[in-house]
Order: structure tokens, then C-alpha cells, then sequence
């Protein structure tokens, strides 16, 4: 049976993501940026793929964002104890948005600003939306 140890590159892979989970630990969101051409990445990269340099930074970003899309998730998966709303978010400063659960009184609305807070997980904080 395979277990991690025999696979080295998503070992190496998981130390290099580190930064990030240990900086939603901090309540901060974070991810990559090139040194080079100024690119911001996410998910964060070891390699830009704008201009491919290995010159990468960690940076903080901003929490807001903007509601583009969503859906309800009726029947929860295992781990979840009741339905919940997923919110597809297009951050302020990245270009690509971003999906994460939507936490709130009333369902999300396409264009509603939102928030990223963090709730966590047995002892790991994972990003929220929630209205801003
Ligand atoms: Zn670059």
C-alpha cells in the first residue's frame, strides 16, 4: 500500500505551501508574487507563470471581494453537519476568483461584497465568506 513517504515531490510540495497555511492561522490571506514583473498569484506558485522566474515573494492581500457566482449544497458531505451555501468570490486584487463557503443570515447575492474571515478546523483555519 502507498503511503506519503514514497512520494517526495508532494512532501516537498506541502513544506513550500506552508507560509500560506500558517498565515491563515494569523487571520491573514496570503499568497505569491513575482519579483520580476510584479505578477500576484493564487493558488501561490514556486515558478511564475507569467514570466517563468523562480524570484518569488510572499505577500499579503486584501480580504474583500465581490460575489460572482454561488450555489447551495443541500445535502452536506461528510464532516458537515448541515446544508450550506458555496460563494464563488472575485478577490480585489486577484484575477481569478476564488470559492469558499458563505457564512450569513440570508443567502449570498451575485455582486454582494463579502469578506474572507476564518474558521477553524481542527486546529487549521480555512477561509469563510461572509458579508462585508
Ligand atoms: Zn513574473
Amino acid at each position: 500500500m502507498a503511503t506519503l513517504q514514497q512520494f517526495p515531490y508532494f512532501i516537498e510540495k506541502a513544506e513550500r505551501i506552508k507560509p500560506f497555511w500558517d498565515a491563515l492561522n494569523q487571520g491573514k490571506f496570503v499568497s505569491t508574487r513575482c519579483s520580476e514583473c510584479e505578477e500576484v498569484h493564487f493558488p501561490p506558485r514556486i515558478l511564475c507563470p507569467k514570466c517563468f522566474s523562480t524570484n518569488v515573494e510572499w505577500t499579503e492581500l486584501p480580504r474583500k471581494g465581490t460575489v460572482e457566482s454561488f450555489t447551495f449544497v443541500e445535502i452536506p458531505p461528510e464532516g458537515f453537519l448541515e446544508s450550506y451555501y458555496l460563494a464563488m468570490v472575485r478577490m480585489d486584487q486577484l484575477e481569478k476568483p476564488i470559492l469558499a463557503r458563505f457564512v450569513g443570515e440570508n443567502p449570498p447575492s451575485i455582486g454582494q461584497a463579502v469578506e474572507m474571515h476564518f474558521e477553524s478546523i481542527d486546529g487549521q483555519n480555512v477561509p469563510v465568506f461572509k458579508p462585508a
